[in-house]
C-alpha cells in the first residue's frame, strides 16, 4: 500500500490520555444523559447545565497529553509519501497537540459558536449562558461541538476524501454514531482497503477486511511502524 490514507478516530484514541469514552462505566458521560448534555433540545432546556458539562470537559482536555497513538499518527502524516487525512470525532485537541493536522467533524471544545449569528471564536476556559457573542453582543453562545441531531462539519470534504482513498482506517470508534459509522462502506465502495483498530470488536467490525485488536497506544504505533521505515 502506497496511496492515500484516510483515518477516522474516536474516543478510544484518547482513552489512554485519561479522557473517558461514552462507554466507560462510572465515566463522566454516564453521569448525565446524552439527551440532556449533547442535544440542541437539552441545551434549550438548561443551557447552564450544558455549559457546566463542557466547561468540565474543557478543563479535563486541557490537562491531558497526547499518547503514543496520537504521536504515531502525526508521524505517519508527516512521513508518508501520499496524503494522510485524519478525521476525528474527538472534541479534545490531542491530535493537534501531537502535531497533526485534523478535520474536526464534531467540532472542538476549544471553540465557541454564536447560535444567532454563527460567529466563531476561541472558547474561554469557562463559558456561561450570559456571555455576549463578541460579534452580535447577544447572550447566544454555545460550545462549538456537534450535538446529536445536528449535521457534522466538513461532510462534503470528508466524503470526497473517502471516495479517492486507498486505505481507510477506523481507530477507537464504536461504530454506533452515524454518519461516521458509514464511512467504511463508502471507502470500500470506492475500492479502498479497510482496517479497524479497536480494543475489541465493534458492531461494524464485519464491514472491515482487516482488524488489529488492542489498546490504541500499543497497536497504532506498531501499525505505523509496519508502514514506515524505522528511524535512523
Ligand atoms: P465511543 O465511546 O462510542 O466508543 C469508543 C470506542 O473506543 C469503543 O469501541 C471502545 O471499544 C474503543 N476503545 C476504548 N478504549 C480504547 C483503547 N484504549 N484503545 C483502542 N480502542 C479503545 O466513542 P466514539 O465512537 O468516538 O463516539 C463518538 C462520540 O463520542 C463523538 O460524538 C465524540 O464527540 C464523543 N466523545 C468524544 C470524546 C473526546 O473528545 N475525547 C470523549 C467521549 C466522547
Ligand atoms: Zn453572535
Amino acid at each position: 500500500m502506497t496511496g492515500k490514507i484516510v483515518i477516522l478516530t474516536g474516543a478510544g484514541l484518547s482513552a489512554e490520555s485519561g479522557l473517558g469514552t461514552f462507554r466507560d462505566k462510572d465515566g463522566i458521560w454516564t453521569q448525565h444523559s446524552l439527551e440532556d448534555v449533547a442535544t440542541p433540545e437539552g441545551f434549550a432546556r438548561d443551557p447552564a447545565l450544558v455549559h457546566g458539562f463542557y466547561n468540565a470537559r474543557r478543563v479535563q482536555a486541557a490537562k491531558a497529553s497526547p499518547n503514543a497513538a496520537h504521536h504515531a499518527l502525526a508521524r505517519l502524516q508527516q512521513e508518508w509519501k501520499a496524503p494522510v487525512v485524519i478525521v476525528t470525532q474527538n472534541v479534545d485537541g490531542l491530535h493537534e497537540a501531537a502535531g497533526a493536522e485534523v478535520v474536526h467533524m464534531h467540532g472542538r471544545l476549544a471553540g465557541a459558536l454564536c447560535h444567532r449569528c454563527a460567529h466563531r471564536w476561541d472558547a474561554p476556559p469557562e463559558m456561561s449562558p450570559d456571555d455576549p457573542c463578541p460579534a452580535c453582543r447577544q447572550p447566544a453562545t454555545r460550545p462549538d461541538v456537534v450535538w446529536f441531531g445536528e449535521v457534522p462539519y466538513h461532510m462534503e470534504a470528508i466524503v470526497a476524501h473517502l471516495s479517492d482513498s486507498d486505505l481507510f482506517v477506523a481507530i477507537g470508534t464504536s461504530g454506533q454514531v452515524y454518519p461516521a459509522a458509514g464511512f467504511v462502506a463508502e471507502a470500500a465502495q470506492a475500492g479502498a482497503e479497510t482496517l479497524e483498530i479497536n480494543l475489541e470488536r465493534t458492531d461494524i467490525s464485519g464491514a472491515f477486511e482487516a482488524h488489529r485488536l488492542g489498546p490504541a497506544s500499543e497497536v497504532v504505533p506498531a501499525w505505523v511502524e509496519s508502514l514506515l521505515p524505522r528511524d535512523g
